[in-house]
């Protein structure tokens, strides 16, 4: 395993922003994890996993981190006789964190797998898809996965975690909070379900990418990590507050008092949408986007971020959270 020092941080964010890791590797299969959790203990310095910085923002200083990122291949569809299929005509595959999610979703389709054609597009590697439990158009990767495997780095040893045990919710999971760093994820589980005929899928998929990048920005043309807010859950007799004055506000409901309501809307609607804050703006065909318009740093961007935050919670005393990590 080859540790590389003072490795520009930018190259692997999507928003390119960012300074340098102190240190940075590749994992490649679970024996290069090992060795890294010992050379970070050995300089006593915390680890960072990423995968393809689809989610991530970096601190334009040096980050004093082994900075991983997980390169670890493996698709696996597992046999009936080895417990895949478990009723009926579902099925279990099993995937190394490192693969792109969007190459597995083609790869389940391709083999008459039905479940992920929703979640098509969505960038990022298949060991970051459990962090913030990724979702899209209703459908989120926990009705999907059977387990996780990690790599415990406060024990350096290999488990499984199940799905109940994920904890997950909107945007979240056991990962972003009380368990945040302690694992490294290796590979993901998944169980879907066996079809005759992919045509329906083949064409959903077609339909979602084509929809997701009509209003979302590449990352490789506009730097952007994807929506920047969460949608908000709020009490019902707010929602109620906000249609008196916005009648034809789209809010969704989520339980007997709660509603979520687009953040996009919620920003949109307090006159951001398409909005510059130095080299920061809102995207102007989707408000949920926040872009680098070229060469800002990570302060440009948490000021972006607390005055679009300020002027939001003004106008519909809602506080919006960020969903991206930024570290
Ligand atoms: C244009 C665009 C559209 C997007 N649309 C959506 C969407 O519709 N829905 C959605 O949910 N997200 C969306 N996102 C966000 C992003 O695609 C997901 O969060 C994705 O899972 C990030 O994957 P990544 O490999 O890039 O992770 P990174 O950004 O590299 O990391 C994200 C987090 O996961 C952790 N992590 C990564 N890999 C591992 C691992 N193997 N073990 C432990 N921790 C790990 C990192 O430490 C970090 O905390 C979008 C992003 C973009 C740029």
């Amino acid at each position: 395993m080859k540790i590389q020092e003072y490795v520009d941080s930018k190259l692997h964010s999507s928003f390119k922003i960012g300074g340098q890791f102190r240190y940075f590797t590749e994992v490649l299969d679970k024996e290069d994890l090992s060795e890294a959790s010992i050379f970070a203990k050995s300089k006593n310095i915390p680890i960072i996993a990423i995968g393809e910085g689809s989610n991530f923002i970096f601190s334009d200083k040096v980050l004093e981190v082994l900075a991983i990122k997980i390169k670890i291949k493996g698709f696996e569809i597992i046999p009936a006789r080895a417990g895949g299929k478990e009723d009926g005509n579902e099925v279990l595959i099993k995937v190394g964190a490192g693969e792109i999610f969007d190459e597995i979703i083609k790869k389940t389709i391709d083999e008459n797998l039905a479940g992920f054609e929703t979640l098509s597009a969505i960038p990022g590697t298949i060991g970051a898809t459990p962090i913030q439990n990724v979702g899209a158009y209703g459908s989120e990767v926990k009705d999907f996965i059977t387990s996780v495997e990690v790599f415990d780095l406060n024990s350096n040893t290999f488990t499984s975690i199940s799905n109940d045990d994920c904890k997950f919710g909107y945007r979240d999971s056991v990962f972003k909070n009380e368990a945040k760093r302690r694992y490294v994820i290796t590979t993901v589980s998944f169980k879907l379900k066996k079809v005759e005929d992919n045509t329906s899928l083949l064409q959903k998929r077609e339909e979602i990418t084509n929809t997701r990048w009509s209003k979302l920005p590449k990352p490789n043309e506009i730097p952007n990590v994807g929506s920047f807010f969460k949608n908000p859950i709020i009490s019902n007799e707010t929602a109620d507050k906000i249609k008196i004055d916005f009648p034809e506000a789209k809010f969704f409901p989520i339980d007997e008092n709660h509603t979520k309501i687009p953040a996009g809307w919620l920003i949109e609607n307090a006159g951001l949408k398409g909005k510059s804050f130095g080299k920061i703006a809102v995207y102007g065909k989707n408000a949920l986007v926040l872009i680098n318009n070229g060469g800002a740093t990570d302060d440009d961007l948490l000021k972006a971020k607390d005055e679009i935050v300020k002027i939001v919670k003004e106008k519909f005393g809602i506080t919006l959270e960020q969903e991206p990590e930024i570290v």
